[in-house]
């Protein structure tokens, strides 16, 4: 079971509905990650009995900022200081983000690049709602061997920075997060196999 591994399990529940979280609920996993702000809210609002900590971790529109930033625990997706600006303005409490790592410098994807962090840090040094955690980055696809050098100097650069936490780490590549020092891991599809096959 995944909430055996040493490290925090976010489910990334966006292909889960409200029963299947519950389910998982009670096995034990109570940190739930969705990556559309609308899904959030409605699954969050449908699961209010739980006490659930919601995570966000897609790619957050500085618009949609108000609208979750006191809904969750923790934003891993944090890249833009926009969006920093907006929790500032709008959080009622100090929030851990994670700073999103674009390593490939993929234009399809979003996030810093590796040489970007610490003028990044330094802009958003002076806004006091936001708590980084660590850095947070996505493994590439179908490739172990990239993906180890991607989680390996991402951990070097963590430690570097003096952060505690480290979100990497998915279903395929989540042995590759734990070798790497991966703190949390943010578990989808490979999640399934611990539910049952009819649920009601
Ligand atoms: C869907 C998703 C995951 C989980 O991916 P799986 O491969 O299904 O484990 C992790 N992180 C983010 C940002 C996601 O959108």
């Amino acid at each position: 079971m995944f909430k055996d591994l040493n490290a925090l399990i976010v489910v990334a529940s966006k292909n889960l509905n409200v029963k299947e979280i519950e389910y998982l609920y009670k096995l034990g996993y109570h940190d739930f990650g969705e990556n559309k702000v609308s899904s959030l809210l409605v699954k969050k609002n449908e699961l209010k009995d739980l006490n659930i900590n919601w995570h966000f971790i897609g790619n957050l529109q500085t618009n949609k900022v108000k609208d979750i930033i006191n809904e969750v625990v923790c934003i891993h997706s944090i890249y833009k200081v926009s969006q920093v600006r907006l929790i500032e303005k709008y959080s009622n409490k100090i929030i851990p983000i994670f700073l999103e790592i674009n390593y490939l410098k993929l234009p399809s994807r979003s996030g810093l690049e590796i040489d970007e962090v610490e003028s990044f840090i330094e802009e958003i040094k002076k806004y006091k709602k936001i708590k980084i955690a660590g850095l947070m980055v996505i493994g590439a696809i179908n490739n172990n061997l990239l993906t180890e050098e991607i989680f390996s100097n991402v951990s070097i650069l963590n430690e570097k920075l003096g952060f505690n936490e480290l979100s990497m780490g998915m279903s395929d590549d989540y042995e590759i997060a734990l070798k790497y020092r991966g703190t949390t891991l943010r578990i989808g599809r490979k999640i399934r196999e611990e539910l049952p096959s009819l649920i009601l």
